[in-house]
């Protein structure tokens, strides 16, 4: 028999391989086939998958056809489909999953790319004669008034009226207003500069003007120096050149408030990407950036699969985010990707941060990346007065010692507005008896040797597992010794937040964290209660960024200690990154800005180094440990963890990996473990780990390619849960 050609089929499935099919029935085959979706039956189930390319078989009895080819022409091709090629290499991970993980939700599911073509709404006849008689104020009628001028994309109502859609419907229902197609291109109003830049975001645009093709660079600026405005004049030129601009913001940055300034700013429409949107949402801008309509896209960390024909730059805000590193699946690193794919697409990449990761500065001093520096504030706006505050021996007030409470009062007096920052939600971390010592662990974290505390909420209400979501209502009497000493020991935001309400009556009290911010526009509907007047905010990490808060005067940082003392190696630079931040929240308008950091221990190297030198001065330090100790990034790393309900098979599984490794890289690997999770108990599994480590990041990835396929077959592998996560960011 001839050989029967197939098509190589990638499947979103956990094994390490394609799949070979019979074409459709239908399939005239023509044209290129790699990229295009198929759905194909297998096993019980239909998926949708990949065609990677043709191959050939001897028995074509023994393969299944495939059911149905779904794209008339590849929907991945080109920079896109070669760039997540490499990262199923990079990340070890299998193809298909890795193209399932890039793909908007509906078109995993075999959905036809969405339509986006510009639609827009203008005026009929009757609705310019008669929308005098709709009654002023209503959505319809201020709708109207905007259609007014002439007609509008849909995509700038967004900006222009809330709830536009649901007004355009009630017009076009009595004859006032249709939708009608019209050509994006033509909408854009003109841009309008409203600041002029300082001379160091001058300099900054002319060297990002002054060079062309694929180039990585540093913008690093404290926090307020203008970093977004020369991002922004470096999108309107690569827009007035024809080309599309993708900006990365990490998770809790992309506000109405960014959406809105970059609107204004570029007077293009700006398309968001981000998981409050629904999958149809999402389906569409993909598409319009696809076709190469879509001119600016911002988006958190999946927006780095966009596609982008005719790319022109790549902007990476805050890149030092750990919300760029994605923690479960296929474990990306959306910075990194990006930088790929700028070199693929040959752009320039701007990563901006006031506090650049110790990666980035490393590629920094190599000569790898560019570097511009923005050292004052933009306009007027001063840096805050850090002040270490030695809590030992202070009697503390929810936390709050005296001399910090007198701050408060003195910047509420003052009209300003304070930050209370702790790093931690609820309220409580931990609930004690007082009389026998007993206290709540999470029954599906904790072991005999590691506790897993409950966090009590609700004022002592209720107890939530932090690390599997378990939740129960606190105990009214002790369950060891039926005491009714129960007392909730630490502090946690709720308590903050009631001991300041007490105190402050008079003025707004928010506490603003991942509780009270779930929904949608939640963050923003809190701060507008702020508004003008003196008022405080309590908060975890969510306070860090974003927003600006003009009437900020006072950050309080409460317990900065928990970060000083920790195993991770990246404790230090997340700690360090995270003060930075959270003080630069201080003083960002006219109003000078004050920080209190609260600590025991105020003359701890870290601090010091912080408050005197600076994040630099910090960075450096670390650095030159972090190569003494053979830590990234001066060495690469893998972590492969393994997870099941008993500790056996987690271990023998490892341990099969590690022999594995030894083997194939002939000792060139330091590899430790397996040794237990730093949470080696979570939701009733139990979770080991094993650490490889190459000074080169060739031998890394050749072991593990050369290592991984075998495992996968393994019997050890199917009795566990495992992962491998290329250069990790927890440990
Ligand atoms: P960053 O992104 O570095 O935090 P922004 O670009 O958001 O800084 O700027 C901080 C604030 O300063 C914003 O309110 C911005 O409008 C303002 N600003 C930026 N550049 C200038 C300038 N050249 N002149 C006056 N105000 C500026
Ligand atoms: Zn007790
Ligand atoms: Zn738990």
């Amino acid at each position: 028999m001839p050989p029967v050609t197939t098509l190589r089929v990638a499947l979103p499935v956990p094994l390490p391989r394609v799949f070979d099919y019979l074409p459709p029935e239908s399939l005239k085959v023509e044209g290129e086939l790699s990229g295009r979706r198929v759905r194909v039956s297998f096993g019980s189930r239909e998926l949708v998958g990949l065609i990677v390319g043709e191959g050939e078989a001897q028995d074509a009895d023994a393969l299944k056809q495939a059911l149905e080819l779904l794209d008339p022409a590849p929907l991945l091709a080109g920079e896109l489909w070669q760039s997540l090629q490499w990262l199923a290499r990079y990340t070890h991970a299998p193809l298909g999953e890795v193209l399932a993980t890039a793909l908007p939700v509906p078109l995993r599911q075999g959905e036809p790319l969405a339509e986006t073509r510009p639609w827009a709404w203008q005026l009929t006849e009757a609705g310019h004669t008669s929308a005098a008689s709709l009654r002023t104020g209503t959505r319809p009628q201020r709708l109207a008034e905007l259609l007014q001028a002439g007609t509008m994309a849909e995509a700038l109502l967004d900006d222009r009226l809330e709830g536009w859609r649901e007004a355009a419907r009630n017009l076009a229902k009595r004859g006032f207003a249709i939708r009608v197609l019209r050509d994006a291109a033509t909408a854009a109003p003109v841009p309008a500069l409203t600041l002029t830049l300082n001379p160091e975001q001058q300099e900054a645009v002319a060297a990002l003007r002054a060079g062309a093709g694929f180039r990585p660079i540093l913008l690093e600026g404290v926090t307020g120096s203008g970093k977004t405005e020369v991002y922004l004049e470096a999108i309107a030129d690569c827009i007035a050149a024809g080309k599309q601009a993708l900006v990365l913001v990490p998770e809790i940055g992309l506000t109405p408030q960014t959406l809105a300034r970059f609107r204004r700013r570029l007077g293009v429409p700006v398309h968001a990407l981000h998981s409050g949107l629904s999958d149809t949402e999402r389906a569409q801008t993909w598409a319009a950036c696809w076709r190469g309509q879509a001119q600016v896209v911002v988006g958190t960390r999946s927006a780095v699969f966009a596609p982008l024909p005719r790319a022109g730059l790549i902007v990476i805000d805050e890149e030092h985010d750990g919300s760029y590193k994605q923690q479960d699946g296929i474990r990306y690193h959306a910075r990194d990707f990006a930088l790929v794919r700028g070199k693929a697409l040959d752009v320039p990449v701007i990563l901006g941060s006031a506090t650049p990761s110790l990666e980035t500065l490393h590629n920094v001093h190599a000569g790898r990346y560019g570097h511009l520096r923005l050292r004052q504030r933009a306009g007027t706006a001063q840096a805050p007065e850090v002040r270490v505050v030695d809590v030992r021996k202070r009697p503390l007030e929810a936390g709050l010692s005296p001399e910090t409470l007198a701050a408060i009062d003195r910047h509420l007096g003052q009209g300003g507005q304070v930050l209370v920052f702790k790093n931690r939600r609820g309220y409580a971390p931990v609930l004690l008896c007082h009389d026998c010592g007993w206290s709540a662990h999470c029954r599906r974290c904790s072991t005999p040797l590691h506790s897993s505390p409950m966090t009590v909420h609700a004022a002592g209400k209720r107890l939530q597992c932090h690390h599997c979501g378990q939740r129960q209502s606190a105990p009214l009497a002790c369950p060891d010794c039926g005491g009714l000493a129960l007392q909730p020991q630490g502090v946690g935001t709720e308590r903050l937040e009631e001991m300041l309400l007490q105190r402050y009556a008079t003025v707004p009290v928010l506490r603003i964290d991942r509780s009270t911010t779930a929904r949608k526009d939640g963050l923003e509907k809190l701060l507008a209660q702020l508004a003008d007047g003196p008022g405080v905010l309590v908060g975890t990490q969510i306070l860090a960024k974003g927003h600006d808060l003009p009437r900020l005067t006072l950050v309080v940082v409460v317990g900065v200690d928990e970060g000083l003392f920790s195993s991770d190696f990246r404790a230090s630079e997340k700690l360090a990154q995270l003060l930075v931040q959270v003080a630069g929240r201080a003083g960002r308008a006219q109003r000078p800005g004050q920080v209190w950091l609260q600590t025991h221990h105020p003359g701890h190297p870290l601090l010091e180094t912080l408050v005197h030198g600076g994040y630099r001065a910090f960075a450096d330090a670390e650095l030159v440990q972090r190569q003494a100790a053979g830590f990234p990034p001066f060495a690469h790393l893998a972590l492969l963890r393994a997870e099941a309900k008993h500790s056996d098979p987690p271990q023998a599984f490892l341990q099969l990996a590690r022999r594995a490794l030894e083997e194939a890289s002939g000792g060139s690997l330091e590899i430790s473990g397996p040794v237990p999770a730093p949470m080696p108990r979570r939701a009733g599994y139990q979770r080991m780990q094993l650490i490889v480590s190459a000074s080169q990041r060739r031998e890394l990835h050749a072991a593990l390619d050369a290592v991984l396929p075998a495992l996968y077959e393994r019997q050890e592998a199917r009795r566990v849960r495992w992962s491998l996560d290329v250069d990790p960011i927890d440990l």
